[in-house]
């Protein structure tokens, strides 16, 4: 990230807010009183999900008597991470900070947090943990553990929370990222392809006292598949060919390897192959090979068509070398 950027703030909120009409009054009291207190500059960018309830109203209200106060107001529902997305491009602050409209998250956290980020000049990113989650263990907390688990083990980037809504961010890590979807969990691991180097930190975390929760069960299977295309972008965005070229040498030999078996028997010892399962296995196989190969040589196309048009470059450089923790090891938690 090489451009120098000056931030006219020093910190930006982001809540993305659906239905949550009865929590906003105390959630912009509660952020206004953990904020105020720290001296900093900062703004709170509320972006209304195209919630059915008063809550564009209501945001439209209180932000007539409180300067700080920027509400976005989205054309249809798009999603908690679209809604993030146009709070992230709207922010203004050197540090972004999300959380969560239904006070899940406790404002109070954010001080000691931006305060940290201060003391550690290494970190871009610190993601809430909440240790003590205050949701339900069979149908939120376990599928949240083995989803954790997974994201983790694939993305490289270990965290116990990834569903956390409460993250500060130094915005220019976050820049590059771009969330659409239900990618906002993966932040993290996005941001640290970037070159972002984040830990995790033990927040609070409260049951919902009021509104319902936007999502059931079905998030699960949801992540999964999301997971599998964050894996994909992470390992092979840059190199298709990799990807399906592998899988497609990986079937096209076995299957030119049958039919040229099939060949020799029926030249050499002039059996009959027109009804062997092999020719069909060795057909099918090819063909597959083939299409493989061919959609890598097209990844690759595109892949051009990515980087150069925009005039984005294949890598990013730091401005100076890496800062290293205290103990010369990549800082953790
Ligand atoms: N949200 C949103 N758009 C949606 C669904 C949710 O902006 O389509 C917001 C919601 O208002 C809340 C946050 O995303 O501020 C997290 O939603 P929720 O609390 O329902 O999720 P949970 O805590 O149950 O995972
Ligand atoms: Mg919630």
């Amino acid at each position: 990230m090489s451009e120098i950027i000056s931030y006219p703030l020093e910190v930006s909120i982001v809540v993305p807010i659906y239905n949550e009409e009865e929590n906003l009054e105390e959630l912009l009291r509660r952020v206004s009183e953990a904020m105020t207190p720290t001296g900093r500059s900062w703004e709170l960018i509320c972006i209304d999900d195209c919630s059915s309830d008063a809550s564009a109203t209501l945001l439209e209200q209180f932000a007539a008597s409180r300067p700080w106060l920027h509400p976005l107001y989205l054309i249809r529902n798009y999603g908690q991470s679209a809604a993030m997305q146009a709070g992230f491009d709207a922010a203004a602050g050197a540090v972004t900070v999300t959380l969560d409209g239904d006070l899940q998250n406790d404002p109070a956290d954010i001080p000691g947090l931006l305060d940290l980020l201060d003391q550690r000049p290494e970190i871009d990113i610190i993601s809430g943990w909440r240790k003590n989650r205050q949701d339900r263990f069979i149908n939120r907390k376990l599928p949240s553990m083995i989803a954790n688990g997974l994201i983790s083990r694939m993305t490289g980037v270990h965290l116990h929370d990834y569903g956390c809504s409460l993250k500060v961010y130094r915005s220019e890590s976050i820049r590059d990222v771009k969330i659409y979807g239900e990618l906002h969990r993966f932040i993290p691991a996005l941001a640290a392809q970037f070159g972002a180097k984040v830990i995790e930190v033990p927040v609070s975390h409260h049951p919902r006292m009021r509104g319902k929760s936007k999502y059931g069960i079905d998030r699960t299977l949801r992540v999964v598949l999301d997971l599998l295309w964050v894996k994909f972008l992470l390992r092979f965005l840059h190199r298709p060919m990799h990807a399906f070229g592998g899988a497609g040498v990986a079937l096209l030999l076995p299957g030119l390897l049958s039919l040229a078996i099939l060949v020799f028997e029926k030249l050499f010892l002039g059996e009959n192959i027109g009804t062997r399962p092999l020719l069909l296995l060795g057909v099918m196989l090819t063909l597959m090979g083939v299409q493989l190969i061919a959609m890598g040589l097209l990844g690759e196309l595109l892949i051009r068509i990515y980087h150069e048009p925009a005039g984005r470059a294949q890598y990013l450089l730091r401005t100076g070398p890496r800062r290293r923790g205290k103990n010369g090891h990549e800082p953790s938690a």
